[in-house]
């Protein structure tokens, strides 16, 4: 359980922690269980809701990362296809095998990168999803329903992984929380505290009191991700920059546009990329983009040209073409990538992860995958240990089974005892008014927002859906948290302003 109550009460410890972690994204979240686990005493401060940056706006594969073959990076590949493995065996209930076809207009290409996926299938050794196949043109059409029929070849099924990924990150947040690491949402980190040019503890602030925290610690370790530079600049002011923030883009459709079980994987778009159209949850996920920024803010937003690139992409291999109005979401993320000075297209970035160590004794860890989060958390405590003389202890989250799978019985357990809560938040989506509940007391969510686009994802899913959901939400929750109507009201307003953004028209 999450408790914020609890969490503060033990943050006024003026004993040392060996590690405090900036960040409750993937990458913070994956070092707080590893460190916990470890037997580390461990504190993560995340400035917003968990997950409400990059972490909840990926295209929710748990993948090697076909791109990366194709561009000889095998490295980076194996690593991934191995932690794909581990993912879906610690984390079943938050992940899954899916199937992906390429369909293919000339033979050249089915032979091409029918190889290439056979290659694929084959660097995951026993953790394997599934058979590499070429299809044939009728097979291709039943498994991509709707899809462009003319010069049409055949194509190539392969199997990868696919996951919540917000949920994903509530379920780290747990299972570090079990393990007995602090782990607190709404809780910036301000300053870091110093003794002698070298890192002694952080400043941190709870947004709902406006309560400021000293919090001492033997180790801090920056994973903000796209924010890292300004961490950085805590540190050292006019430091080179380490991340080079690029945004992805995805729109939403309901599964009816593309009623299929498979996805469908475009593998080269017009800027060279490949996109995806992903079942999940009812709905199709398309994207993404590849658009380098130079503002970073905590809501991007899609720009109109990104939504424009995807429906031309995705058109290109359509019988009958998508429109605006199809679209139910939209939304937009940040790839905090690492800075590679000259590079114009971020496109062509490294994916992998970097760590850097400042003077002060401060961490950074940037780049990387959602999938690959285990490792790059390995990676980091792994140095922060050695360097700053924790005990030895080794990694052991290959095969940590992650929290959750305890949830629906317990959650049963809240609707047999309050039989109202079985109602639904929309009447199209499997949402319960139970989950809003739950959500409060034991996940930490505090906003509307955390409840509709991260503890369930109907703001995923279908903005408008979410609109209508939301007066619902905020009556439920402000019952909990035992809040006025003023509460509400000032809720119900904010919620308003970010849907709008995650609207296409
Ligand atoms: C469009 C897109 C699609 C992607 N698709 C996939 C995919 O399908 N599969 C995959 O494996 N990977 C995917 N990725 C990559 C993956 O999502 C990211 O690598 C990962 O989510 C990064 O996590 P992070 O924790 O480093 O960053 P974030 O999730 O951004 O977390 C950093 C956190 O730090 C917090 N923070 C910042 N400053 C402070 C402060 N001062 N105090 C406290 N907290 C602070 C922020 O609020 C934020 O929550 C995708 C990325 C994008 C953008």
């Amino acid at each position: 359980m999450l408790d914020r109550k609890k969490v503060l009460e033990k943050l006024k410890d003026a004993k040392p922690w060996d590690m405090v972690v900036i960040g409750g994204g993937a990458t913070g979240l994956g070092i707080a269980v590893d460190a916990a686990h470890r037997g580390y005493r461990v504190v993560l401060l995340e400035k917003n809701d968990f997950a409400k940056g990059t972490s909840s706006k990926s295209t929710k594969l748990v993948h090697g990362g076909v791109r990366y073959l194709a561009q000889g990076n095998f490295k980076l590949v194996v690593e991934a296809l191995r932690e794909r493995g581990f993912l879906l065996k610690n984390a079943p209930h938050l992940t899954k095998v899916q199937y992906f076809v390429i369909p293919v207009y000339s033979r050249f290409y089915q032979w091409f990168y029918g190889l290439g996926l056979l290659l694929y299938e084959l660097l995951a050794g026993k953790l394997s999803l599934g058979k590499t196949k070429i299809l044939g043109k009728q097979a291709t059409l039943d498994r991509l329903p709707g899809i462009r029929q003319k010069g049409l070849k055949g194509g190539i099924l392969y199997a990868d992984g696919q996951f919540d990924d917000a949920r994903m990150a509530i379920t780290l947040a747990l299972t570090a929380t079990t393990q007995g690491a602090l782990v607190i949402n709404y809780f910036p980190v301000t300053k870091l505290l110093k003794n002698d040019g070298k890192i002694v503890g952080v400043e941190g602030r709870d947004e709902l009191t406006g309560d400021h925290y000293a919090i001492p610690t033997r180790v801090v370790i920056n994973a903000t991700g796209v924010f890292a530079d300004r961490v950085l600049s805590m540190d050292q002011p006019n430091t080179t920059p380490l991340v080079m923030p690029s945004q992805g883009v995805h729109l939403v459709v309901h599964e009816s546009v593309f009623p299929a079980r498979d996805a469908l994987m475009i593998p080269k778009t017009k800027d060279g990329r490949v996109l995806f159209a992903v079942p999940w949850q009812d709905a199709v996920v398309i994207g993404t983009t590849d658009t380098r920024l130079d503002q970073i803010t905590d809501e991007p937003a899609a720009l109109e040209k990104e939504i424009q690139f995807i429906l031309d992409q995705f058109n290109r291999y359509r019988e009958k073409p998508i429109g605006r109005s199809d679209i139910q979401s939209v939304f937009a993320g940040l790839r905090p990538l690492v800075y590679t000075a000259g590079l114009a297209n971020t496109a062509k970035a490294s994916r992998d992860h970097t760590i850097l160590q400042s003077d002060s004794g401060l961490i950074s860890i940037v780049g990387g995958k959602w999938t690959t989060y285990r490792k790059m958390a390995q990676d980091v405590v792994d140095l922060a240990a050695q360097k700053f003389g924790l005990p030895a202890v080794k990694c052991r989250t290959k095969h940590l089974k992650l929290h959750g799978t305890s949830k629906n019985s317990l959650l049963e357990q809240l609707i047999t005892e309050n039989p109202h809560l079985a109602k639904r938040i929309h009447p199209d989506y499997p949402y319960t008014e139970a989950e809003v509940v739950w959500a409060v007391r034991y996940e930490m969510a505090l906003h509307i927002e955390d409840i509709l686009a991260r503890r369930s994802r109907l703001l995923v899913i279908n903005a408008r859906a979410a609109l209508a959901a939301a007066p619902r939400v905020a009556a439920l929750m402000a019952r909990e948290l035992e809040n006025g109507q003023q509460w509400e009201q000032q809720q119900l307003e904010a919620f308003h302003q970010l849907a709008k953004t995650w609207l296409a028209a």
